[in-house]
């Protein structure tokens, strides 16, 4: 992919959308607390752990070559108090730094994939912690493990567990057999899943997992509820012509899921627009 060059800063919300439908789940553990997951755009999502909230792959600003193709729900300034950040690979799309470092706690803590931390140390945070997939850590009520990945490049994925929910974070990585198979063997119970479903190709080499592939990760996770991510992104007319290719939409995986996943819950949210997962009665 085409390195960024001159960023500018991206599009923001107006005003916030309704919240979606809240979900009910049966709690996995008695004292299962309220989660509540908001997409600021492409795969940085807003998770909030009932008061510990956690960023995922912060990307802020747009290029020639890169355009979220939908507004931001939050500007980093708008950003909550985090309790982390988990980046799973380099990609401008998914780590942002220069504008990210405009997020004030330098000492929060960041995931990163092996080879990422220097970059993060250069931006000022001073708490950055390289992850093999299948290392955990523990931060405040949160266990947050890698798992693997597969793009090109060093990516890692994320399981976040806390206050009995448990959530998985899918980055822009291709459906690879370990995630069907390991993932679900280490975590039979997955309440949320963040999907990447643009199916992306460069000259015709796929690098993303696509909504169909999308939708068999979501039966193989045992995924209560499914989120898509990694969708509207668009870049520039060269690239769109030449270089990348789309393979995916929110729609898609919606029927997707109906065959494929049936006991899922498909919810596709709006930039902004939050989703709480509550315990049922
Ligand atoms: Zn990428
Ligand atoms: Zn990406």
């Amino acid at each position: 992919l085409l390195s960024a060059c001159a960023t500018v800063p991206a599009q923001v919300i107006s005003a916030a959308p309704p919240d979606a439908a809240p979900i009910r789940l049966s709690p996995s553990s008695p004292a299962a607390a309220p989660l509540t997951v908001m997409r600021v755009a492409h795969a940085t999502v807003l998770l909030d752990f009932d008061g510990t909230r956690v960023l995922t792959d912060p990307w802020f600003t747009e290029s020639s070559q890169y355009h979220h193709g939908e507004p931001l729900g939050c500007s980093v300034a708008e950003l909550p108090h985090l309790s982390a950040v988990l980046v799973s690979h380099g990609h401008y799309d998914h780590f942002d730094l220069a504008a990210f470092k405009a997020y004030p706690d330098k000492s929060v803590p960041m995931l990163v994939p092996v080879g990422l931390a220097a970059r993060a140390r250069r931006a000022g945070f001073v708490d950055v912690r390289e992850l093999e997939p299948w290392q955990s850590v523990r931060i405040g009520p949160l266990r947050i493990t890698a798992a693997p990945a597969a793009h090109g490049v060093a990516e890692i994925t994320f399981v976040i567990e806390g206050k009995g929910r448990t959530v998985y974070f899918g980055g822009d990585t291709e459906l690879i057999a370990a995630l069907e198979t390991e993932l679900p063997r280490r975590f039979p119970e997955i309440d949320l899943a963040l999907l990447p479903i643009n199916g992306l190709r460069v000259f015709g080499h796929r690098l993303v997992m696509n909504a169909e592939q999308a939708a068999e990760l979501a039966s193989a996770l045992h995924a209560k509820v499914v989120v898509p991510i990694h969708y509207a992104f668009r870049g520039g007319w060269f690239t769109d012509t030449f270089v990348l290719g789309y393979d995916g939409t929110p729609a898609r995986l919606l029927s997707a899921a109906r065959l494929k996943a049936p006991k899922t819950e498909v919810r596709i949210l709006a930039p902004g627009q939050k989703l709480r997962l509550e315990s049922g009665s």
